[in-house]
């Protein structure tokens, strides 16, 4: 089987030829279909973070394809079943975080395509109990995307606690954006989406955003000020200064939540503003099996649309460069054979 892989840190992958992996007890061996690029295989190709995989290793975290053999113990997924791989690729179940229904937190969690191998492969393995089941009438180049950047904006939009009638900022339209623009619609919110691109700003009016920002021209927090402040602000830009923008447009007991990752990042919180205006800084990480079932369910009831585009995998270093010079419409899935 084929596999993109990372050999050294900020080089290129190598597609290399390598024998189909066996399943171990409580696994799954999954016949990968569609894989998305998040700009966090990005982030682990370059080795930007404090906590690095190990090399080599295969990134990719939103592979989606059908079960194709099982390991031992393994009684509720089948042969031929179409399953999603997300980031959280396998946790305890033991621990407080597990418990308490956020296994996201788990401090032995294993991440797909950083902590063990991910889906930019023809092959890949999967823990059975956090394999997803994909539902009917989903198909896999749609459900790649939502396997991260669904269930991590999904989550975003939770941990915001978003209500009807609130202005809800989204800095970033990016693979994650166009996602988080939809779900904050669904939970009703007015939406403000900020990006660079003229290309993004349209995508994001055709998605749902009620008010467009250019953070090339806009002082993005007097604009958002100037419509009262936004209860929430949802930071997906891979960049610094977007965190501080949407944060300085945040109205009294507003949220900033933290999602993009960008290298080294750090941002200066102003202790006066935030404890006179009660404003508060959440992070936030991916989703729960329970999320994603539920940013699942959504797309088979049609109330989001996935924008995305499809590559070959031997196009994986191409596609990065794309993603990085912000050429990508939103999504780019590597396809790996579903006939689309
Ligand atoms: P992406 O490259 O598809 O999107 C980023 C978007 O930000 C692009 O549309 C780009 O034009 C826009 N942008 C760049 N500079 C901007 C600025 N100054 N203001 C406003 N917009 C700007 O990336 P993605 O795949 O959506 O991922 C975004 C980030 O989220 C990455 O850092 C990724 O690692 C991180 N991420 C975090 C989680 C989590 O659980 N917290 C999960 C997935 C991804
Ligand atoms: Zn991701
Ligand atoms: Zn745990």
């Amino acid at each position: 089987m084929k596999a993109a892989v990372v050999r050294a840190f900020g080089e290129p992958l190598v597609i290399e030829d390598r024998p189909d992996p066996e399943p171990g007890p409580g696994q799954v061996r999954v016949r990968v279909e569609a894989s998305g690029l998040c700009h966090t295989d990005i982030h682990a190709t370059h080795g930007d973070w404090p906590l690095k995989p190990t090399l080599p290793f295969v990134p990719g975290h939103e592979g989606v394809g059908l079960v194709e053999k099982l390991g031992d113990g393994v009684t509720h997924l089948s042969v031929g079943q179409r399953v999603a791989v997300p980031w959280l690729g396998w946790a305890c179940g033991r621990c407080e975080h597990c418990l308490s229904g956020w296994e996201t937190l788990c401090e032995q969690q294993i991440n797909t395509g950083y902590g063990c191998d991910g889906g930019h492969a023809e092959k890949m393995l999967a823990w059975a109990d956090f394999a997803q089941p994909v539902p009917n009438g989903v198909d896999a180049v749609d459900a790649a995307p939502l396997a991260c950047a669904g269930v991590t904006t999904y989550k975003a939009v939770k941990v915001a606690g978003v209500r009807p009638s609130q202005l809800v900022a989204i800095s970033g339209i990016g693979g994650l954006g166009h996602l988080a623009v939809q779900y904050a619609k669904i939970a009703g919110a007015t939406v403000a989406a900020i990006d660079v691109t003229d290309e993004k700003l349209e995508l994001a009016t055709e998605l749902g955003a009620d008010l467009v920002i250019d953070a090339r021209k806009d002082d993005v927090g007097q604009v958002l000020k100037q419509h009262g402040g936004a209860h929430a602000a949802i930071a997906l830009a891979v960049d610094e200064a977007a965190f501080t923008a949407i944060n300085s447009g945040l109205r009294r007991g507003g949220k900033l939540v933290m999602v993009a990752l960008p290298a080294h990042g750090t941002i200066q919180v102003p202790i006066f503003d935030t404890v006179l205006n009660g404003t508060s800084v959440i992070g936030s990480i991916v989703g729960t099996r329970q999320d994603l079932a539920e940013v699942l369910q959504l797309h088979a009831a049609d109330r989001t649309k996935v924008i995305c585009e499809t590559r070959s995998l031997a196009a994986v270093n191409e596609s990065i460069d794309e993603l990085l010079r912000g050429e990508v419409r939103a999504r780019i899935v590597f396809d790996l054979g579903t006939g689309r």
